[in-house]
């Protein structure tokens, strides 16, 4: 299926439905099955992490609801090593950390023993929906990346999580789930995997980001103190114009992280979770009072900011990464 253009008429009735449910999603923690439909008729439900477009369409979703966007991120992540999989137009998610290790690939206790798996996996996006999970699991101290479709021998549990409420995010246990599609080299297939899809997690930081600037500007325009809008005060404004300077350094780091992305992948990441934390900050405080009540954008913003310290690898973990290459 064709994508569709990001500025399509049909694409701007999805983004708006999506915004109107933004807010239901975050209060109620959950995905909704509407929403995931609409995706799958728009195609989007099969696209890897790859190219400007699906780039465009993450980075648009993430200014209106950022939790879908994060389900598509997960979604596209499956795809990275079972592209085949795509055409079949379901929801996909990528379960990696276990309760008792995430940065730690190797301290893998989930096992792969003939054909089935049983374990553990936590903080899984899309696991309140999701039909089939890429499952890594240790098989004679090796490990390997499968797929294990969604089953009687699959319980699901959702977190409360603060981050991302409606992105479906749970706990997964196998219990003698059969595996299909074993791929050799699990470290290697999570590694590459997330290489790919950094800087597609990247551009839900820079959507978030743009969208809070828009709303903190529009605000500090209308709102008066002291005799003037406080967006005269320059204190106010220049703390504004950093953020927009940095935010427009994250569009094009996104950019040329497609291009070398083994280079660039988590520099991008460790920048961007930089840019959304301190965007939502003094977004949030431009708003001041009224920014904490729930329900608004900057709000939940600010909450799902702090999420991009830690997932698709830690900001440490990033330095790590950086580091590896001196
Ligand atoms: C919104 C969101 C969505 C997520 N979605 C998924 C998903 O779909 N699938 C999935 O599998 N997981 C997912 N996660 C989980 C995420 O990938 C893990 O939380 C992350 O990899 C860190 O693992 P951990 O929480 O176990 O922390 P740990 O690995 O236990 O780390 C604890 C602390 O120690 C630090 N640390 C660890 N090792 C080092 C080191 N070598 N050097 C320096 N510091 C170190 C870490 O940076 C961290 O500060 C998601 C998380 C979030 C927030």
């Amino acid at each position: 299926m064709p994508l569709p253009l990001s500025d399509s008429p049909e694409f701007s009735k999805f983004l708006s439905r999506a915004e109107k449910l933004a807010t239901e999603m975050d209060r109620g923690n959950e995905m909704k099955i509407e929403l995931i439909e609409k995706a799958k008729e728009f195609g989007l439900l099969s696209l890897k992490p790859e190219g400007e477009e699906f780039l465009k369409i993450v980075e648009e979703l993430s200014k209106r609801n950022q939790s879908l966007a994060l389900s598509l991120v997960a979604n596209s992540m499956f795809l990275v090593e079972f592209e085949e999989w795509g055409s079949a137009e379901t929801l996909h998610a990528f379960a990696i950390t276990e309760p008792k290790s995430g940065s730690d690939l190797k301290a893998c206790r989930t096992k792969l023993n003939d054909g089935k798996v049983y374990g553990v996996k936590t903080l899984v996006t899309n696991a309140e929906l999701a039909e089939s999970f890429a499952v890594l699991a240790s098989e004679s101290g090796r490990l390997k990346l499968c797929v294990v479709r969604r089953d009687d021998k699959v319980k699901v549990r959702k977190l409360n999580v603060s981050s991302f409420r409606g992105s479906g995010i749970g706990v997964v246990k196998f219990d003698g789930a059969e595996a299909e599609d074993v791929k050799e080299e699990g470290t290697k297939a999570v590694m590459r995997t997330l290489t790919y899809s950094r800087p597609f997690f990247s551009a839900i930081a820079l959507g978030m980001s743009e969208r809070c600037l828009e709303v903190a500007i529009n605000y500090a325009k209308r709102r008066r103190a002291f005799g003037k809008s406080v967006l005269e005060f320059q204190g106010v404004s220049f703390q504004l114009a950093e953020c927009v300077t940095e935010v427009e350094a994250l569009r094009c780091l996104i950019l040329e992280a497609l291009r070398k992305r083994e280079h660039l992948s988590a520099v991008c990441k460790l920048f961007a979770a930089k840019t959304v934390k301190k965007v939502t900050d003094v977004c949030l405080q431009v708003l001041a009072g009224h920014g904490l009540i729930r329900g608004g954008y900057v709000e939940r913003a600010y909450r799902d900011a702090k999420a991009f310290d830690v997932g698709e690898g830690t900001s440490e973990i990033m330095k790590l990464l950086i580091s590896r290459r001196f």
